[in-house]
């Protein structure tokens, strides 16, 4: 099962990816997640990256384009895979086509730029594993620790207030026309982001069933 999310920033597609990733075993791909990364261990990659990412704007798509078919080569995609975070564009939407993956679902969650601002500033990441977290409605067991691998979270540069609002627009800008390449291909499902998170991976699971 191969499957895309979108949605704006701070959504929640990086918490729903982590479910679904375990309840089917599949991996999560979040080219966000890769690049944060590269930018850590200082790659070649990791500082082109840097800027646009601090910025809030996209990373070009020649840079995305080939690591994401490098990762989906990898063996542990055999069985599907989870992309958090690309396509972004459409050109990178026509890439991964081009490239032969074949995508069974596309899921949109859903939520109003007036709420995506509040929900950034509680938002904290695993500095080690980037599984993320929020001081409300995600709260680690130990405050400020990672469930997963003890990691420390912290607030990503890119969730200042001031870069949020860029990245959305970015978002409706750039993002928001892969609705309707994916609807076109009959793949899109829309799921409204809901206050608690179960509930929200109740409406996704049933998307993907349905
Ligand atoms: P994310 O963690 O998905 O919010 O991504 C963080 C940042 O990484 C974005 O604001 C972009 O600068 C960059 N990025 C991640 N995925 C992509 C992509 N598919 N295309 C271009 N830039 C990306
Ligand atoms: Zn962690």
């Amino acid at each position: 099962m191969n499957v895309i999310l979108l949605g704006a920033p701070g959504a929640g597609k990086g918490t729903q990816a982590e479910i679904i990733s375990s309840c089917f075993h599949i991996p999560v791909v979040s080219t966000g997640n890769m690049l944060r990364e590269a930018v850590k261990d200082g790659t070649p990659l990791g500082l082109k990256a840097k800027s646009f990412m601090d910025a809030g704007d996209l990373v070009p798509d020649a840079v995305l384009v080939g690591m994401i078919q490098e990762r989906l080569q990898q063996s542990d995609c055999k069985n599907g895979f989870i992309l958090d975070g690309f396509p972004r564009t459409v050109p990178q939407a026509e890439a991964l086509d081009n490239m032969g993956v074949k995508i069974d679902h596309v899921l949109e969650i859903h939520v109003p730029d007036e709420r995506i601002v509040e929900r950034m500033s509680g938002r904290r990441v695993c500095e080690k594993c980037g599984a993320s977290y929020h001081i409300q409605y995600r709260p680690p067991a130990q405050s400020g620790v990672c469930d997963v691998d003890g990691g420390k979270l912290v607030q990503r540069v890119d969730d200042a207030p001031e870069t949020v609002k860029v990245r959305l627009g970015v978002y409706h800008k750039q993002t928001e026309p892969l609705k309707d390449y994916y609807a076109k291909q009959k793949k899109l499902s829309i799921v409204e982001g809901q206050e608690k998170i179960v509930d929200t991976t109740h409406l996704t699971l049933q998307a993907l069933e349905g």
